[in-house]
C-alpha cells in the first residue's frame, strides 16, 4: 500500500498546478494513466486568457465570458477566476514558461485575440502553448523531492467511507492499476484530487487525446458527487478527417484567412446557413457542417484554401501544411477533408471555488469539474486559466486543513474474478458507444434520438458491468466503463433540458427560455459496495 498526504489523479495543467503548490508542505502522489505529458493540456495551441494589458479590464473579460456562456455562467466563479488571471500568468512566468514576447506591447508579451474576446488578451507560446507550459512544469515536478510521480497508473475507483463501511461521505484515496506490473495498487491519502480532464473520447470524432475518457467524472459520480450541465459539449468545427490522423485540429485561422467549406462536389454551403458564411461563430459552423453531412450522408466535408498562392498557405500554416503533406494531402493544391469533433466538456463534477466536491476530502479541478465558469458555452482559452486559478485555491484550502486519522484500508480484492474470455466485447462496445453518441447525441439533437441513445447506452452499461464484475481489470475496461457512465450523464442531462441554449441545440425545443437554469444530476443511493449506480 502507498500512502501520501495528497493523491492527485491526473497530470494535466490542473494536476500539475496542485502538485507544485502543495509540494513544499505535503507529500504528494501524482498518478497518471499514460506518460506525464499526455493529456489535453499539452495539446492546447491557442493560449491562456488573462487580463494583462492596462487597456483591458476584469469587467470586460467577465462580460465576454458571460456572453459566451449564454446566461448560464456562475457570476461569482467567473469573477473569481478572471480576477486571479494576472497572478496565475505571473506564476507561470516565474517558473520559466517561455511565452512569446513582443517588445512593442506594454506587457512585454505578444497577446492574441480569439473569437468571443473583445480584446487582445491571450498569452501564448507560439502555436504550442500547452506543450510549453506542461513541459516547463513537468521538469519542476520530476525534480521535486516531495512529489512521487507514477506514470502508467490508471485510477479505478475512489476509496470512500461507504466502501469502508463507515458513516458519512469522505474519500481516503483510490485504487489504481499499475499497467506495467498488471497489479492493483492501494493508494491511501488524506486528500484526493480528480484532475482527469474531460470526456471528448465519448464521441467518434474528437480533438482530445486518448486520455479524455471521462474517468474523473465517472469516479466522482460513483463516489456520490453531483454533476452539472453535462449536456454542453463544445464541438470544434474542423478536425482533419483521415484514417491515420486522429485528433488533428485545422485551426480556425484557415477560415479566417479565406478557407471555404465545400461539399464533395465543390458546392460552397456556408452562405446558406449564416450571412457571415465561413466566419460565423464556431458552434454555427459546426452545426452547418453536421447538417450537411447528415443530409447528404457524408463522411466529411472539405475546407479549401488551395486557391490562395502556395507561398501564402505555407507561410501562414506551416504545421498544418506539413502534417497534411505527410498524409498525402497537399493543401496548396487540394481541399482538406474535415469533420466537426468533440472538443471540450463544459459540465462536470460540481465544485465550489476551492475545488471541493460533495464528498469530504475529495476535490475536482480542471475539465473534470464544473465551477460554473463556462456556462452553456466555453469562451476560448478560459479553460487553462481555470486549471491554474482553481488549482491554486484548492491547494491553499488543503494546506489549511488539520491532519485526520486514517482508517484501515483493505487491499483490492480480485479473488473472485477470472481472465477475460472475449476481449472483443470491449473493442466492439467502445466503437458502438462512440458511434451512437456521434449519431444521436451530437451537435443537433432531437428527443427521439436522445431516447434511442439512452436505450443503447443502458444496454452497453449492463454488459460492461457484468464484464467488470467477472473479469480481471484492464486499462480498456476501466476506460470503457467510465465512458459509458459519462455518456449516460450527457444524455440524461440533454433530455432534461427542454430548450436550446449555448452548445445544446434541440430541434424539438428550438427556443431559449427566459430563465437560465443549470441541469443538475444527483447520484442515487450507494450500493452494497459503497458506490453509486446509475438510476
Ligand atoms: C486540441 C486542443 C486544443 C486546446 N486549446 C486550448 C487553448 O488554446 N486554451 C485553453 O484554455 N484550452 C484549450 N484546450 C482545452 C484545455 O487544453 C483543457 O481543457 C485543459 O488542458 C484540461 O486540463 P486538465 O488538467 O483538466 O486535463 P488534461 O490536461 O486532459 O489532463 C488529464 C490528466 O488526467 C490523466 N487521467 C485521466 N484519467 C485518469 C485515471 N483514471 N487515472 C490516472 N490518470 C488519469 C490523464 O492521463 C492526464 O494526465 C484545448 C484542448 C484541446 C484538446
Amino acid at each position: 500500500m502507498l500512502k501520501f498526504d495528497v493523491l492527485i489523479i491526473g497530470s494535466g495543467l490542473a494536476g500539475m498546478t496542485l502538485a507544485l503548490h502543495l509540494a513544499e508542505q505535503r507529500k504528494v502522489g501524482l498518478i497518471t494513466k499514460r506518460d506525464m505529458l499526455e493529456g489535453s493540456s499539452s495539446y492546447a495551441q491557442g493560449g491562456i486568457a488573462a487580463v494583462l494589458d492596462t487597456e483591458d479590464s476584469v469587467e470586460e473579460h467577465i462580460r465576454d465570458t458571460l456572453v459566451a456562456g449564454a446566461g448560464l455562467c456562475d457570476a461569482a466563479a467567473t469573477r473569481f477566476i478572471v480576477e486571479h488571471s494576472e497572478e496565475a500568468i505571473h506564476w507561470l512566468i516565474s517558473l520559466g514558461v517561455p511565452f512569446t514576447k513582443d517588445k512593442t506591447n506594454r506587457t512585454g508579451y505578444h497577446l492574441t485575440r480569439e473569437g468571443g474576446h473583445s480584446r487582445r488578451r491571450i498569452i501564448h507560446a507560439a502555436d504550442a502553448t500547452g506543450a510549453a507550459v506542461t513541459s516547463t512544469l513537468g521538469r519542476k515536478i520530476k525534480a521535486h523531492p516531495n512529489i512521487t510521480l507514477l506514470e502508467d497508473h490508471i485510477a479505478i475507483d475512489l476509496i470512500t467511507a461507504g466502501k469502508l463501511g463507515l458513516p458519512g461521505q469522505r474519500c481516503f484515496g483510490a485504487y489504481a492499476l499499475d499497467k506495467e506490473k498488471d497489479e492493483v495498487e492501494t493508494i491511501a491519502a488524506r486528500h484526493t484530487i480528480l484532475a482527469c480532464g474531460g470526456a471528448g473520447k465519448v464521441y467518434l470524432y474528437s480533438t482530445n487525446p486518448y486520455t479524455a475518457t471521462g474517468d474523473g467524472i465517472a469516479m466522482g459520480w460513483r463516489a456520490g458527487c453531483r454533476v452539472r450541465n453535462m449536456e454542453f459539449i463544445q464541438f470544434h468545427p474542423t478536425c482533419l478527417y483521415h484514417s491515420h490522423s486522429e485528433s488533428f485540429l485545422i485551426s480556425e485561422a484557415v477560415r479566417g484567412e479565406g478557407g471555404i467549406l465545400r461539399l464533395p462536389d465543390g458546392t460552397r454551403f456556408m452562405p446558406q446557413h449564416d450571412a457571415r458564411a465561413e466566419l460565423a461563430p464556431r458552434d454555427i459552423v459546426a452545426r452547418a457542417i453536421d447538417f450537411e453531412m447528415k443530409r447528404h450522408g457524408l463522411d466529411c466535408v472539405y475546407l479549401d484554401i488551395s486557391y490562395k498562392p502556395s507561398e501564402f498557405v505555407k507561410s501562414h500554416f506551416p504545421n498544418i501544411y506539413s502534417h497534411c503533406l505527410e498524409l498525402g494531402i497537399d493543401i496548396t493544391q487540394e481541399p482538406i477533408p474535415v469533420v466537426p469533433a468533440a472538443h471540450y466538456t463544459c459540465g462536470g463534477l460540481i465544485t465550489d471555488l476551492k475545488g471541493r466536491t460533495d464528498v469530504d476530502a475529495l476535490y475536482a479541478v480542471g475539465e473534470s469539474a464544473c465551477t460554473g465558469l463556462h456556462g452553456a458555452n466555453r469562451l476560448a482559452s478560459n479553460s487553462l486559466l481555470e486549471c491554474l486559478v482553481i488549482g491554486k485555491a484548492a491547494a491553499e484550502h488543503i494546506l489549511a486543513q488539520p491532519a485526520i486519522e486514517m482508517p484501515p484500508i483493505p487491499e483490492w480484492d480480485d479473488s473472485r474474478v477470472s481472465d477475460p474470455d472475449e476481449a472483443v466485447v470491449i473493442s466492439h462496445n467502445w466503437d458502438e458507444l462512440r458511434r451512437a453518441m456521434w449519431d444521436y447525441v451530437g451537435i443537433v439533437r432531437t428527443s427521439k434520438r436522445l431516447e434511442r441513445a439512452l436505450n443503447r447506452v443502458r444496454m452497453l452499461e449492463n454488459e460492461i458491468d457484468e464484464y467488470y464484475s467477472n473479469f480481471h481489470i484492464s486499462n480498456d475496461l476501466i476506460e470503457l466503463r467510465n465512458l459509458v457512465q459519462t455518456a449516460e450523464l450527457i444524455i440524461r442531462s440533454a433530455l432534461a433540458r427542454t430548450e436550446s441554449r449555448g452548445l445544446h441545440f434541440s430541434r424539438d425545443f428550438p427556443d431559449t427560455m427566459t430563465e437560465a437554469r443549470d441541469t443538475v444530476l444527483t447520484p442515487p443511493t450507494l450500493n452494497s459496495e459503497g458506490y453509486a449506480q446509475n438510476a
